[in-house]
């Protein structure tokens, strides 16, 4: 199914005042979530929606049960209004006018106080979850089962020289560090992996790791700009990939899963031919083995997004490596391959990190910031959790693609496939708004978009001739800062 690309469509949403500013207070509030829960448990009882249906059943109480008009967005006019509160946390009845097309929810938040923002979509999806019904609370809507393709010895398409597809089902939880936890530092692996990084020779900056608390508790870190650290003033070094060189290049990107709702994604990225790149977290690969094959079997970009999800800089040396290493284990153990980029979670970087991460062959990718209030961070992932609405989300992504079209480069975007809601706001409206954008936006993933094979985005299957490996930039002298040796705590 293509998307409309004539029909134009028009959101108004009041919105909370809320500076968009990153990794201040509650921003990047170091969002301690587990939302996985217990390992292996998956959504029972689940109800699959015809295409086109509107039916969703809860997942976890069928008196959650609840009917939405899924097309209550497209009319025959092109246009649109729908008015969302502006915490998310809606608990109104959404209610269809006489045009059949404005939807009013009332909310609990102080909409009184809050300003009107237009946002003016190209397309949506016709099957998209109304967005009054994309809130914090929301019941569990149905997970689409996997379309796998996945099957043991196989090869991806896409990597001509890629190894035979792992058996997901020998996978032993009991041979990993836990879900969500930080991995110990001094197991077998990962004391081999302190030894490994002190043989390449890469030196690591003996910098003080940053206390919990971001950047209003870390003032001579944040002052110390020998530091570079991203988080508290973006700043950045030609190792980080934090764009595609292309101008109208999105590189697509999804983080902190696998998880229950990756196949709804998986399932829109694949209709509508669209790869993407997904930093997954190690530990919820454990939980979600056949998802992540599924993903790289069909041609999308798997890299490394840490095992637990800390904010790195404030780990120790070691602590840093376990996190690194186990993801690299398991995505190996489950796809044969090893990825060669990684994202640090909430974007938290700095010289240290950054050494450590090319030591173990990993080149850090962050997402494309101008300036502390033009970050192309979607922001999607704080939908769940409550803290912005779908509609300052849809706000936020207006925003992008505006600076998006300005540059002369391409663009990185921060999006995750966490939770159900931010899935839904991909494939319902962002996605299909920037499917319909004119001139068209060439959406691959980060490793397509740096004109780099697919077999270059792992270190097993990488032509190091014309791709060269991270390690090489960090000790090459490409990579300058002033290094004291690896100081093991
Ligand atoms: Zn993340």
């Amino acid at each position: 199914m293509k998307i409309p690309q004539s029909a134009a469509f028009l959101a108004v949403l009041p919105v909370l005042v809320v500076a968009h500013l990153e990794n201040v207070g509650a921003r990047h509030a170091r969002h301690n979530h587990n939302p996985i829960g217990a390992r292996q448990a998956a959504p029972s009882a689940l109800t699959l929606a015809a295409a086109g249906s509107t039916t969703v059943t809860g997942t976890s109480s069928p008196s959650s049960s609840i009917s939405v008009a899924g097309t209550a967005f497209a009319n025959s006019s092109g246009r649109t209004s729908v008015t969302t509160p502006p915490t998310g946390t809606s608990s109104g009845t959404p209610a269809t006018t006489a045009a059949g097309a404005a939807v009013t929810t009332t909310g609990t938040g102080t909409s009184a106080a809050t300003p009107t923002i237009s946002v003016s979509l190209r397309a949506t999806n016709p099957t998209a979850i109304p967005l009054a019904s994309i809130v914090s609370n929301q019941p569990s809507a149905a997970t689409i089962p996997l379309d796998s393709t996945a099957v043991v010895g196989a090869t991806p398409t896409a990597i001509a020289n890629a190894p035979a597809l792992p058996n997901a089902a020998l996978l032993s939880p009991t041979n990993y560090p836990h879900l969500d936890i930080p991995p110990p530092v001094d197991s077998p692996e990962v004391l081999q992996w302190i030894q490994d990084v002190a043989d390449t020779g890469v030196v690591i900056p003996d910098i003080s790791a940053t206390n919990p608390g971001g950047c209003p508790n870390n003032t001579d870190a944040v002052n110390d700009a020998s530091r570079c650290w991203w988080t508290c003033g973006g700043c950045t070094r030609p190792t980080d990939i934090t764009e595609c060189p292309t101008a109208m290049d999105w590189g697509l990107t999804y983080d902190d899963g696998p998880a229950f709702y990756t196949p709804n994604l998986l399932a829109y990225l694949d209709q509508q031919k669209l790869k993407s790149t997904f930093f997954v977290v190690g530990s919820r690969v454990i939980s979600f083995p056949n998802t992540l094959q599924e993903e790289y079997m069909s041609g999308h970009q798997i890299a490394v997004h840490t095992w637990s999800h800390p904010s790195l800089t404030e780990l120790s040396n070691e602590e840093i490596i376990a996190e690194l290493g186990w993801s690299k284990k398991v995505i190996k153990d489950v796809l044969g391959v090893t990825p060669n980029m990684m994202r640090p979670p909430f974007g938290d970087i700095d010289d240290r990190v950054r050494a450590i991460s090319l030591a173990m062959g990993l080149t850090p990718v962050i997402w494309t910031r101008i300036s502390p209030l033009a970050t192309f961070d979607t922001d999607d992932f704080n939908i769940a959790g409550g803290s912005t609405s779908v509609g300052q989300v849809l706000q936020n992504w207006e925003n992008i693609i505006g600076n998006a079209t300005t540059r002369d480069t391409g663009f990185i975007v921060l999006e995750h496939d966490l939770f159900e809601q931010s899935v839904e706001v991909a494939t319902g409206y962002i996605l299909p708004d920037a499917q319909a954008h004119n001139p068209p936006f060439t959406i691959q993933p980060v490793i397509s978009c740096l004109n780099q094979d697919m077999a270059n985005a792992y270190i097993e299957t990488n032509n190091n001739a014309t791709n060269p490996p991270a390690i090489s930039a960090a000790v090459s002298g490409k990579y300058r800062m002033v290094f004291t040796p690896l100081v093991v705590r």
